[in-house]
């Protein structure tokens, strides 16, 4: 299970860069061969059109700097194009040869609108053509809980969308009771949820998720930045979930 991590980020983070190279770098000392990565410099509101250009390319670059760090390493990599409304808004972005698959945050830029909608849409059909996966931030609230995409879910059936943290945990598995092209992830899902889930036989659409290094950024240890201890803070996530479970 654990040497495909479905959720993992590189750039920008609030005031930390992680740098895509050393993020690849520390999952593979943790066995990780195989990851869909994805640039949280997608969070970062540009101020201009021209600023969300220049934006864009820097996450391209950043992505081809994983890529290249992976085959290094002999590691296989799915990015993930980060979609947003008004920023990075074009599906066909994974005609090219970088993206192979799409993450949503519906916090992340304004999806209630017509732009969100249509976008969301784009994102679903690319998705469908090309048998890509879509991986979806869910939260408590109503603007990121699962059930606000569920027209998508039904009207996709050939599309596997992954429920990123699995919140809420009885929302999810109403879900998941409901439509056989959802996924859930692991990445900071409690261990009592993701037990409950486990329960309602539910475990063979759990992948192993860990939103790293925002684990980092999330610890006490994120004034310290080197491979050193970006590589021992996945190794406590990994080892506190196979201690819990
Ligand atoms: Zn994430």
């Amino acid at each position: 299970m654990f040497t495909f991590d479905c959720h993992v980020h590189f750039g920008q983070y609030n005031q930390i860069y992680y740098q895509p190279s050393w993020v690849i770098k520390a999952l593979h000392k943790n066995g990780v061969r195989r990851a869909w990565v994805s640039s949280t410099t997608a969070c970062i509101e540009p101020r201009s059109f021209d600023e969300a250009q220049y934006l864009s390319r820097h996450i391209d670059e950043e992505v081809k700097e994983a890529l290249a760090q992976a085959s290094k390493l002999k590691m296989s990599l799915v990015p993930l194009y980060w979609a947003v409304p008004e920023r990075y808004c074009d599906p066909n972005k994974v005609d090219g040869f970088l993206y192979s698959g799409f993450k949503i945050h519906p916090k992340v830029g304004e999806w209630g609108g017509i732009g969100g909608e249509k976008l969301f849409f784009g994102v679903c059909t690319r998705a469908s053509q090309r048998h890509y996966p879509i991986l979806i931030h869910t939260g408590v609230d109503a603007v990121d809980s699962p059930a606000r995409f569920e027209k998508y879910f039904a009207d996709f059936p050939d599309v596997m969308f992954v429920l990123a943290h699995c919140r809420n945990i009885g929302e999810v598995i109403r879900l998941f009771k409901k439509y056989k092209n959802l996924l859930g992830d692991t990445a900071f899902c409690p261990i009592e949820g993701y037990k409950e889930i486990c329960r309602a036989g539910f475990e063979s659409r759990m992948l192993w998720g860990t939103d790293f290094p925002i684990t980092h950024w999330c610890s006490r240890e994120s004034d310290k930045l080197n491979l050193t201890v970006l590589s021992a803070n996945y190794k406590v996530t990994l080892d506190s979930f196979k201690l819990n479970f």
